[in-house]
């Protein structure tokens, strides 16, 4: 098969969690609805298209949401319903093909490559499906990959259809600021206008080494997405990637001892998760907020995998002391990533046994 010729469809849906809220409760209908933490700290979550016209947008903090839109209508969410219609959803999706690879709670990539219809066909179908069966609306977006399916979906939201063809590279490309590509982050678009490049044509001027060079190992990542290429599989299988859990904290904490604690603690929960799903890990990440709102996350990987707490919390440690406070924390979180099955080191032993005995 060539990979120019599969058939990928990214379903997302739209302001979901304010969705179901106003489906839920039609007197929210047509009006600024903002779900988030609703204590002052607190940021939002998903808020309608009605209160996005406020300036309002997700990861925004709610007070500054309310200095935006004070008439918006204020919910802390109601996560049990939410999963409900995520569940429901997926499930619809799941009848159409099983070659769908989960991204969040309301979106997934789906590969129709082998199915008889049109993906334009399917992709309709799937609009008209959930809009029936749940009220919500959903973006689609059709190409022949997933950064291009994805950059589709997002084309002409709310209630999105946008299909881009090979033909429609690189012109459809060519005008996109560098934000729109997966994998830049703020901090190296700052960089990247430091020096002039802003769009994706500009970039498209660079070649792999010079991508490199500014970028480092994503440069090469990015170096084809601009080009349209991303040969990426749908991952079909519902494995993790990484256990992980962050939090925001009551009130901000400066005190470095009292941080240590909190991470040991978020420590021992996601290991203790890691054992529960049998499964061991390599690598430890440690995310911090600082109260400006800026953040860093730095990790660190073992030489083997392990479920043993006490030598991620080696690695902890020696994460957090390499780190620069430089003021008040607010949100911390610790992931545990480069996941395997406990049963599949079983069988990695097993192997260079067997290697050994025929030696
Ligand atoms: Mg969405």
């Amino acid at each position: 098969m060539n990979i120019l010729n599969r058939k990928i469809i990214h379903v997302d849906v739209d302001a979901f969690y304010a969705s179901v809220e106003q489906i839920d409760n039609p007197k929210l209908k047509g009006k600024p609805v903002i779900v988030g933490g609703i204590s002052s700290r607190g940021v939002v979550s998903t808020c309608s298209y009605e209160a996005r016209k406020y300036g309002v947008h997700s990861a925004m903090p709610i007070f500054q949401a309310k200095k935006l839109c004070p008439e918006g209508i204020y919910i802390s969410g109601r996560h049990d319903r939410y999963d409900e219609m995520s569940k429901k959803i997926f499930a619809l999706l799941h009848e159409i093909t099983d070659d769908i690879e989960i991204v969040s709670i309301d979106e997934a990539y789906l590969d129709v490559t082998y199915l008889y219809h049109t993906a334009e066909y399917i992709g309709k179908y799937i609009k008209n499906k959930i809009k029936k069966e749940t009220g919500l609306t959903v973006s689609v977006g059709i190409s022949y990959n997933k950064f291009l399916a994805k950059l589709a979906s997002e084309w002409d939201k709310p209630d999105g259809f946008f299909v881009i063809k090979k033909e429609d590279i690189p012109e459809i490309l060519k005008p996109l600021p560098i934000i729109k590509i997966h994998g830049i982050g703020k901090k190296t678009v700052e960089k990247l206008n430091k020096i002039g490049i802003y769009s994706i044509e500009d970039l498209l001027l660079y070649d792999l080494d010079t991508m490199v060079n500014l970028m480092g190992t994503m440069g090469e990542e990015i170096y084809e997405r601009i080009r349209g290429v991303d040969n990426r599989e749908i991952k079909t299988h519902s494995e993790r990637k990484s256990i992980g859990t962050e939090m925001t904290f009551t009130e901000d904490i400066d005190d470095f001892e009292e941080i240590i604690k909190r991470a040991e603690i978020y420590l021992h929960e996601v290991v203790e998760l890691l054992i529960k799903k049998k499964m061991l890990a390599k690598t430890v990440m440690i995310k911090i907020k600082f109260d400006d709102f800026t953040q860093v996350s730095r990790s660190k990987s073992l030489e083997v995998y392990t479920d043993d707490e006490k030598y991620f919390g080696l690695l902890l440690n020696d994460l957090l002391h390499h780190m620069v406070l430089k003021s008040k924390v607010r949100l911390l979180g610790v992931t545990l990533s480069g996941l395997i099955n406990n049963h599949e080191k079983q069988l990695m032993l097993f192997d260079l046994i067997g290697e050994d005995n025929g030696k």
